[in-house]
């Protein structure tokens, strides 16, 4: 099966979002994405809003909101409302689960992360490296009360059916991908990131989704959940290149100055930060 979404249309006046998690100070890379979501959407006089995606709940850390809101303001990004917090929506993201279950699109996953890195290294027909093989997909009712009882949790994972998911994105053009059964909650109970950001996406009426490349590859598993969910995908998606270090790497510690905060502190202010970043693509 190979499903096509041609989602690179006019945005119109629908929404934009930058979606932070907090967990440590935005660096430069995030700012600058940050101010090309907020550009791409006040451009076209379109409103701009703030999710904080705190829904992996291990790393997520109060603190860091308001830094990064703070730090988002300096940078000269405003918002309209109030930032929305999925730690507050999750009923939201269990309706989804059940609509999910409700066509018997879950079942549950027992392996560890060592299983899963073994049984991935095998090769699985089709199946890119490192992609879930779908070893619990076929347990029966008795093997998966036996690995109940024997303490795991489980993760909840989609059965995709090896679907190849392709779109074109407005900026790095046709991505396709071959899915492989993915989570949608994880095993110490946090709802994955593809879920909630596919149901806030859509709840949010995002018209564009402007976001690092880092997360190109994920977008096809969120079009297969707005198309098994019955949501509108946003119209088009945009991912914008990660900032890299002097050395071509992804931006790090090593690269000296990479926060806000540390510009601010080597004399520069924040209006000729944001003029670097802008101009820095
Ligand atoms: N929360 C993600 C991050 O901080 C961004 C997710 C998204 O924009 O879809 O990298």
């Amino acid at each position: 099966m190979s499903d096509l979404f041609h989602c690179d249309s006019d945005p119109g006046n629908r929404p934009g979002r930058y979606a932070p998690s907090p967990t440590g100070r935005l660096h430069l890379g995030n700012l600058r994405t940050a101010l090309l979501a907020w550009k791409a959407a006040r451009d076209r006089g379109a409103p701009f809003l703030v999710r904080i995606e705190d829904v992996d709940s291990g790393r997520s850390r109060e603190e860091w909101v308001e830094v990064q809101l703070q730090e988002l303001r300096l940078i000269g990004i405003d918002w309209d409302g109030e930032p929305v917090r999925q730690y507050d929506r999750h009923g939201h993201y269990r309706d989804a689960l059940q609509k999910l279950e409700s066509q018997g699109l879950l079942y549950e996953c027992f392996c560890t992360r060592a299983e899963i890195r073994e049984a991935a290294s095998a090769p699985h027909g089709e199946l890119p490296e490192g992609a879930y093989p779908g070893t619990c997909r076929d347990l029966t009712e008795a093997e998966r009360e036996d690995k109940r009882a024997a303490g795991r949790p489980p993760a909840l994972r989609v059965r995709s059916g090896g679907a190849t998911v392709g779109f074109e994105d407005h900026i790095c053009g046709t991505v396709e991908k071959l899915l492989d059964d993915f989570v949608v909650r994880r095993n110490d109970g946090d709802f994955a990131y593809n879920l909630a950001v596919t149901v806030d996406d859509a709840d949010q009426g995002i018209g564009e989704v402007v976001r690092g490349a880092d997360l190109l590859d994920t977008t096809p598993r969120q079009l297969w959940l707005y198309d098994r969910l019955g949501l509108e995908a946003p119209a088009r998606f945009s991912h914008v290149p990660l900032m890299l270090g002097e050395d071509g790497e992804r931006l790090a510690k090593r690269h000296g100055a990479i926060t806000l905060e540390e510009k601010l502190a080597s004399g520069m202010t924040a209006d000729e930060v944001r003029d670097q970043l802008l101009t820095s693509l």
